[in-house]
C-alpha cells in the first residue's frame, strides 16, 4: 500500500516542478480528470481482474500504475440509472424518470435545476467534455426531442462545455452522433424520424428482411436495419448522418483525444463513454479474430485499444491527469444478437466468480472493475477493498481541486478520493443497489448483502419470505442465502434500506 503523501506527491509532481521553475509562486493547477465508463464490461472481462482469454494491457496499465478496487459497484445493473447516479450524485431510484432504461425519444431524466458532475466541475473552473454514450434522454415532456433541430434539454444544457455523443444505445435508433446540439452530418433534405411505437418510413426491418442482416436478433432488436444491423425502434431519413458500427471506436476515441489536446492548458474533466462492449458487438475488422472469445472478446480488445489511445494522449499532452476506468454495469451473459459469442462464455465467464449478470441484483450485475491512476507510477501494485459506488464520482471529482460540494448537489455521493490515494478509512457505511426500475433494491453494509423480497412477495407473510442475505466475506458467489437463520440482521438491513429510501439523501 502506498502512502497518501507519496501518492499526492505523484499527482502534483508536474505542477510542483512548474512552481519551482516559475518566477511567481502560483498555486499548482489541479489534475485533469478523465473518467472512462465502459459499457457492460464485467468483473471477469479485464486482465487485471483475472481474465485470461482476452488481453487488456492498456486497461491493466491503469491498475498497474495506480490502484485497483475489488469492491466497487455500478449503482444499478443497467445503463441509464447508473449513468443518472454518476451525473447527479443521486441514487436513480429516487427519480422515476431516470430509474429505468430509456429509449431514443424519452425526455431527459435530469432536472436542469439540479447540479450535475459537469456543472460542479465547471464551478471548480474545469473545462468539461462528454464523448460517447449519453442514454439519459433528450428534450422535455413538453418539447420532445426533434433530431432535425437544436437539441435541448441535453448534456450541452447540463454543464458540458463540449459534447460529442450518441443519444441512447448502439442497439437503439436513432443511429447518429450529436455534436453539442446538432446531429452531425445531417442533410436537411432528408430529415430524421424516429418511433418506438408504429413503424415510420420505408426502411427495411430485420423482421421482414433477415437476409440483409450481418447478425440475426430477437424480435425486440429486429426493427429498422442500419448498417446491416437491426435495432430497437424505427427510424427513417438521416441517411448521411448514420453511424457505421465498425468505425464507432475510432470516431469516439478521435474526439476524446482532440478534447484532451485542445484543453491541455486548462484543468479539464472528460467523461469518455465508449460504446464497447454493449451489443451489437461489431468491432472494427482489425480486431476481428484477435481474441479467443469471438466478437465479444474482439470488442474487449477494441475497448482496450481506445483506452490505450487515451493514455497515449495523456502521456503526450496532459501528464497531470487522473484516469479512472470502470463499467456502467456487470457483463451480459445472454446477448440478444446471434453473434456466436453466447456459447463462448464458458471459456471466460464475463463476471468471473460472481453470480448473476447485467440486469440483476446479484454481484455479477453491479460489482465492476474500477481502476484509477494518477500520473506518477507507484512502485508496487496497489489494491483497495473499500466499498465504493459510481454515485460517489461527483463528490470524488469535486474533491480533486478541493471544491466544496454545494449542499444541493450529490445527495448520495461520498468522497472516495482518500481511498483512491490508498487511505483505508471507509468511504461510506452502506451502499444501495438497484436493477432496472426501482421495484426491488439491495443494500450492502460491511460483508453483508441484503436483497429485499420482490414486490409481489411483500404482501406475503414477512417471516416466510425474508428476502436474501449473503455473507460476502466467505460467500462472494452468493451461493447460500442465510436470511432465515439471521432474522435480526435481516431486520437491521431492511431498516437501513428503508431509512435510505424514505429520506431525501444519504450524504450528511
Ligand atoms: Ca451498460
Amino acid at each position: 500500500m502506498i502512502s497518501r503523501r507519496r501518492f499526492i506527491k505523484g499527482v502534483v509532481g508536474t505542477a510542483a516542478a512548474f512552481v519551482t521553475h516559475s518566477a511567481a509562486a502560483v498555486t499548482p493547477p489541479p489534475p485533469n480528470i478523465i473518467f472512462i465508463l465502459a459499457d457492460d464490461i464485467g468483473y471477469g472481462d479485464v486482465g487485471w481482474y483475472g481474465a485470461q482469454k482476452v488481453k487488456t494491457p492498456n486497461i491493466d496499465r491503469i491498475g498497474r500504475e495506480g490502484i485497483k478496487f475489488t469492491d466497487a459497484h455500478s449503482t444499478a445493473s443497467v445503463c441509464t440509472p447508473t449513468r443518472y447516479s454518476i451525473m447527479t450524485g443521486e441514487y436513480a431510484w429516487r427519480n422515476p424518470d431516470g430509474d429505468h432504461i430509456l429509449s431514443g425519444v424519452d425526455p431527459c431524466a435530469i432536472d436542469p435545476a439540479k447540479p450535475t458532475i459537469a456543472s460542479v466541475m465547471k464551478q471548480a473552473h474545469y473545462v468539461t467534455g462528454l464523448v460517447g454514450k449519453w442514454h439519459l434522454g433528450l428534450g422535455t415532456k413538453e418539447n420532445p426531442v426533434d433530431y432535425n433541430s437544436e437539441i435541448s434539454l441535453g448534456p450541452a444544457d447540463l454543464g458540458f462545455d463540449y459534447c460529442f455523443y450518441y443519444p441512447a444505445t448502439n442497439d437503439r435508433v436513432p443511429c447518429v452522433y450529436i455534436e453539442n446540439r446538432r446531429v452531425v452530418g445531417l442533410d436537411p433534405a432528408d430529415p430524421i424520424r424516429v418511433s418506438y411505437g408504429d413503424k415510420v418510413g420505408d426502411d427495411p426491418t430485420g423482421a421482414d428482411h433477415p437476409e440483409m442482416l450481418k447478425m440475426k436478433a430477437d424480435p425486440s432488436h429486429s426493427k429498422t436495419i442500419v448498417n446491416g444491423i437491426s435495432r430497437i425502434g424505427y427510424m427513417s431519413g438521416g441517411k448521411s448522418a448514420r453511424w457505421v458500427d465498425e468505425d464507432m471506436a475510432d470516431t469516439l476515441t478521435t474526439k476524446a483525444v482532440q478534447f484532451i489536446e485542445q484543453n491541455r492548458r486548462e484543468p479539464f474533466f472528460l467523461y469518455f463513454s465508449p460504446h464497447d462492449i454493449h451489443e451489437p458487438m461489431a468491432p472494427n475488422p482489425r480486431f476481428k479474430g484477435t481474441s479467443e472469445c469471438g466478437a465479444r472478446g474482439d470488442a474487449i480488445h477494441e475497448l482496450d485499444w481506445c483506452v490505450g489511445q487515451i493514455l497515449d494522449a495523456v502521456d503526450r499532452f496532459a501528464r497531470n491527469t487522473i484516469v479512472i476506468f470502470t463499467s456502467d454495469n456487470g457483463g451480459a451473459i445472454k446477448n440478444t444478437y446471434d453473434d456466436g459469442t453466447n456459447s463462448l462464455h464458458a471459456l471466460q465467464p464475463p463476471n468471473g466468480p460472481l453470480r448473476g449478470d447485467k440486469g440483476g441484483l446479484y454481484e455479477g450485475g453491479h460489482r465492476v472493475p474500477f481502476l484509477a491512476r494518477f500520473h506518477a507510477p507507484v512502485e508496487k501494485w496497489n489494491k483497495s477493498s473499500q466499498l465504493i459506488g459510481l454515485v460517489d464520482l461527483m463528490a470524488t471529482c469535486a474533491a480533486v481541486p478541493g471544491h466544496k460540494l454545494p449542499d444541493n448537489a450529490g445527495p448520495d455521493s461520498f468522497n472516495a478520493l482518500p481511498a483512491l490515494e490508498g487511505n483505508d478509512t471507509p468511504v461510506r457505511d452502506h451502499l444501495v443497489l438497484q436493477q432496472n426500475g426501482h421495484a426491488r433494491l439491495a443494500i450492502r453494509q460491511a460483508q453483508w448483502k441484503y436483497i429485499e423480497p420482490a414486490k409481489q412477495q411483500k404482501n406475503a407473510a414477512a417471516a416466510a419470505v425474508p428476502g436474501e442475505l449473503y455473507d460476502l466475506s466467505n460467500d462472494l458467489a452468493e451461493s447460500k442465502n442465510v436470511a432465515a437463520e439471521n432474522p435480526d440482521l435481516v431486520a437491521r438491513m431492511a431498516g437501513l434500506l428503508e431509512q435510505a429510501r424514505s429520506g431525501p439523501r444519504t450524504r450528511p
